[in-house]
């Protein structure tokens, strides 16, 4: 069969052409400029995996010294004296823009504080398009809006404490199997020859998964991670038409790409292609002492493969990064050590030998994170269930004024690991109550307060109240004892389950980073079923990485209350008991669909589990019908829809106003974008072979990259240089070395046209608590495209969001600005980029429908442009 295939755009654009970056250019420019080409060769070029104290160490220049990249998105990774903060798709269930713009502030103040000069997160990417996808959790749901608003919120917040933040992992890894071919090999499938291929049309590209990433760019992020998977059959870390032509020119990224970590595949192709930055800087594994570049990034600069321009603009870009958050005054040298938990290790520990030094210093930076990180999973909490368990009483929440006789605690999910939170590399197993999912977006727990803690403290802390019975049994498999738990008189049940995703590197349970099924681990089903046969007032606590079915138990009368507490961290049972006893009214929504089985997300729902050749192949045939737009379009009733929470109380919404807010006439096309500004010319000579080798006498550390070439090479290429057959390097189709300057479609400032975030339409909704107890309301835009386009749109999409605290009885008016982007499509084949599409007889911009409820399907009022 004839595989898809990306396009060809070069040469890269050059970084320096909008006027936001323009000082910061001038000044990189300034010392760039005095760099020598292994110099700036050792920017772009990481040492080595744990030669440097993080987990991406660039090698440094005389002025610059090198950059410490550090995991993660939601905290630093191995390190220690650091605050464990809710997961992204935790973030991501706030619908909160305070809180994600305090976790972001908060994050960075710490990541400063530790010199952490780029953290590795957000994670953008996976978008959510499989339920069962492995890193899902790292990010903010299974919608581009959620994900746009989310990241570029988070970017602000990082970059605000002078840190550069990456978006990732760019494009297209919404599966972990198949990710990296020697991943696939050691998980039994030999014959796999390439990563997989995520094969995604122009529109869906556009319209889904680049989305949060042109909202982060727009934001300013200073540094892009880009994926192990291929994308239309070119690995995204060379692909050319993704870096050069749709981030660096379309979306005017003015930061470095860097790869992800071992998805370097070729040296020239990506340079060429528009990758900046390789890391850790290994070629095939960890500390194999290759590199694609280093010395031979230097020899294809000397031989004249690459043009020097190239790796000015490299070089620039990183350098300008690191200026335009300020990392040049002041920054605070790194204090931790990735590698070791003493104070003293080895310099460079991926030498395994060498000098020794103190390199940890305990610096300890978390402030008073603990009450916000507590606060975010608080407000994370989703409540889904909530019934009438006498006269007008609900089962939640518990009145401490009338306590039942006992309280009874189920599962292994309320309780503490027997080896720890911290007990399995990288959170790699499910013991105790789930707190992250796995792999390298976690962070080590300083500490963690678990559901069984502090239930326990809350009922029991209080000196001379009364003491219910409380009695718990942590054995997921014991049902006797769970029955016999569940029958005690006057009781109300609390159980405790769980289901955990992570990153492909680690095999929990049979689960190869994606999720198996969208059932409950560990019995879950059983548990609660057991408990609540007996148990008239079950209530049912879930700490998920995002759906899982529940239809064995949810109409269950016995189970009264259900909460999806997603992955809260160290703070798991202090946000957990706050929702309990009602000190706050659950305020969490769901990022996601949750569906009745797997088979309801439709025939592209499901990861692709076996090899459909010997290069994996995914269609994303489902195009922009993912999570709950497929279940809109296709009549299927969910579990429970897309942007779904209740509440101790209950609001209202009414008097829909729409504004026409655009000054002048609106056009189905953007108006022409800004001219870009010129970059900083270098004029950079390319040097004589022999100038850029080794230093004599130079001391080389094991497996460690260089920027020097060896003598011998450098003859070799003077040989080549001065001989009449030199062979020509097999540049790739459409390779050419003028900066293009010709119509973008989309294209013209960063994050694209500036056009395109022009407020057409302002929207009003008033909002009302009708109920006895203050809380907060989540009142959620939705767009219907024009009836009579001829273009396919999705039911509803969702273009605006905000969180609101209404008091009993009080009223208040939200406001949402609608921008051209929100209201255009894009053009798959014509080539005109983002336009708003017009149905036959009506004017540009009518027709448009906009819905605002208290999730995707509920509540809601409407009005019609
Ligand atoms: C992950 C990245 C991570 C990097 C460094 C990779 O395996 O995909 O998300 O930032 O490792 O740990
Ligand atoms: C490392 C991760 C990395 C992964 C990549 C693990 O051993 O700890 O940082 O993301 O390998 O394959």
């Amino acid at each position: 069969a004839k595989l898809v295939k990306s396009r060809p755009f070069y040469p890269t654009p050059k970084g320096g052409t909008v006027s936001s970056w323009h000082e910061a250019y001038s000044e990189a420019a300034k010392l760039v400029v005095e760099m020598s080409v292994p110099e700036k060769v050792n920017l772009t070029t990481g040492i080595g995996w744990s030669m440097g104290p993080c987990v991406g160490n660039t090698g440094s220049t005389k002025k610059f010294g090198g950059l410490c990249l550090q995991d993660g998105p939601t905290g630093l990774r191995f390190i220690d004296d650091i605050t464990a903060f809710p997961a992204g798709v935790t973030v991501a269930a706030t619908w909160s823009k305070y809180h994600m713009y305090a976790r972001g502030k908060a994050y960075g103040a710490e990541a400063r504080a530790k010199g952490v000069n780029v953290v590795l997160g957000p994670c953008i990417g996976p978008l959510g398009r499989f339920p069962v996808g492995g890193r899902n959790w790292e990010g903010f749901g299974s919608d581009p809006y959620l994900q746009g608003v989310a990241s570029s919120i988070t970017i602000e917040a990082i970059q605000s404490e002078g840190v550069i933040a990456t978006a990732k992992h760019f494009i297209g890894n919404e599966q972990e199997r198949f990710r990296q071919l020697p991943e696939a090999h050691g998980q039994g499938w030999p014959n796999v020859t390439e990563a997989i291929s995520a094969n995604i049309g122009d529109r869906t590209l556009h319209e889904l998964y680049l989305w949060p990433f042109a909202e982060s760019v727009r934001a300013g992020v200073g540094a892009i991670m880009c994926s192990y998977n291929q994308v239309n059959n070119s690995y995204a870390c060379q692909n050319s038409y993704l870096l050069n032509n749709v981030l660096k020119d379309e979306l005017g990224f003015q930061g470095f790409v860097m790869s992800d970590w071992l998805a370097h595949h070729a040296g020239v192709a990506a340079a060429l292609a528009g990758m900046d930055m390789t890391m850790p800087g290994d070629a095939i594994s960890f500390l194999d002492g290759e590199t694609y570049w280093g010395g031979y990034l230097t020899e294809s600069i000397v031989n004249k493969t690459v043009p020097i321009e190239r790796l000015d603009d490299m070089a620039l870009r990183i350098v300008a990064t690191w200026i335009k958050m300020g990392q040049n005054i002041d920054y605070p040298e790194v204090s931790f050590s990735s590698w070791t938990k003493l104070p003293e290790g080895l310099v460079n520990q991926g030498t395994y030998e060498g000098a020794m030094g103190i390199v940890n210093e305990f610096v300890d930076v978390r402030a008073n994170h603990s009450a916000l990180a507590q606060d975010i999973a608080t407000e994370g909490i989703v409540l889904l269930k909530n019934s009438k368990i006498h006269g007008n009483t609900t089962s939640l929440p518990i009145d401490d004024t009338k306590l039942p006789r006992a309280i009874m605690i189920f599962g292994s999910d309320a309780g503490p690991s027997s080896i720890g939170p911290n007990g399995c590399v990288d959170r790699g197993c499910n013991n105790g109550t789930l707190g992250q999912g796995w792999g390298s977006g976690t962070v080590e727990y300083t500490y963690q307060i678990t559901p069984l803690e502090a239930i326990q403290s809350r009922l029991l802390g209080k000196r001379g109240a009364r003491r219910p019975t409380t009695e718990y049994t942590l054995d997921d498999y014991d049902l006797g004892r769970a029955s016999r738990l569940a029958q005690t008189p006057g009781a109300k049940c609390f159980v405790f389950v769980s289901a955990d995703s992570g990153e492909a590197y680690i095999d929990s349970e049979g689960n190869l980073g994606d999720r198996n099924d969208l059932y409950l681990w560990h019995n879950g089903d059983d548990l609660i079923t057991t408990v609540a046969a007996k148990c008239n007032d079950t209530v049912v606590v879930i700490h998920s990485v995002g759906a899982v079915v529940m239809e064995q138990w949810i109409n269950n009368p016995n189970v009264t209350a259900v909460l999806m507490a997603h992955l809260p961290a160290a703070e798991s049972g202090s946000s957990l008991v706050s929702v309990l006893w009602g000190d706050v009214s659950p305020s969490g929504h769901l990022p996601y669909t949750i569906g009745k089985s797997l088979e309801d997300y439709g025939p592209y729902g499901d990861i692709l589990r076996e090899p459909n050749g010997p290069i994996p192949q995914d269609d994303f045939a489902d195009g922009l019908d993912i999570d709950y737009r497929y279940f809109d379009a296709n009549g299927i009733e969910p579990r429970f829809e897309f942007g779904f929470g209740l509440s101790y109380t209950e609001f209202e919404y009414g008097n829909l106003t729409i504004h026409n807010v655009f000054q002048g006439n609106l056009t189905s096309d953007p108006p022409p974008p800004p001219d870009k500004l010129t970059p900083p010319d270098m004029k950079s000579k390319i040097p004589k072979p022999e100038d850029v080798t080794f230093p004599t006498d130079f001391n080389r550390l094991r497996n460690y990259h260089y920027p020097w070439i060896t003598r011998q090479q450098a003859s070799a290429v003077s040989a080549m240089l001065a001989s009449d057959n030199k062979t020509e390097y097999p540049y790739p189709t459409g390779y050419e070395t003028e900066q293009q300057t010709g119509f973008v479609p989309g294209g013209g400032g960063e994050g694209g046209n500036p056009s395109l975030y022009d407020v057409i339409f302002h929207v009003d909704v008033d909002l009302k608590n009708v109920g006895e107890k203050p809380g907060k309301t989540v009142p959620q835009l939705y767009v219907s495209f024009p009836a009579g386009i001829t273009e396919y749109t999705p039911l509803k999409q969702l273009r605006g969001f905000e969180k609101i605290g209404v008091g009993p009885g009080e009223s208040v008016t939200v406001g949402f600005d609608i921008r051209r982007k929100d209201i255009s499509v894009w053009d798959e084949v014509g080539g005109r980029g983002w336009y708003i599409p017009v149905a036959k007889k009506k004017a540009v911009g009518e027709g448009f429908t906009f819905w605002v409820g208290q999730s995707s399907r509920r509540g809601g009022v409407e009005g019609t442009t």
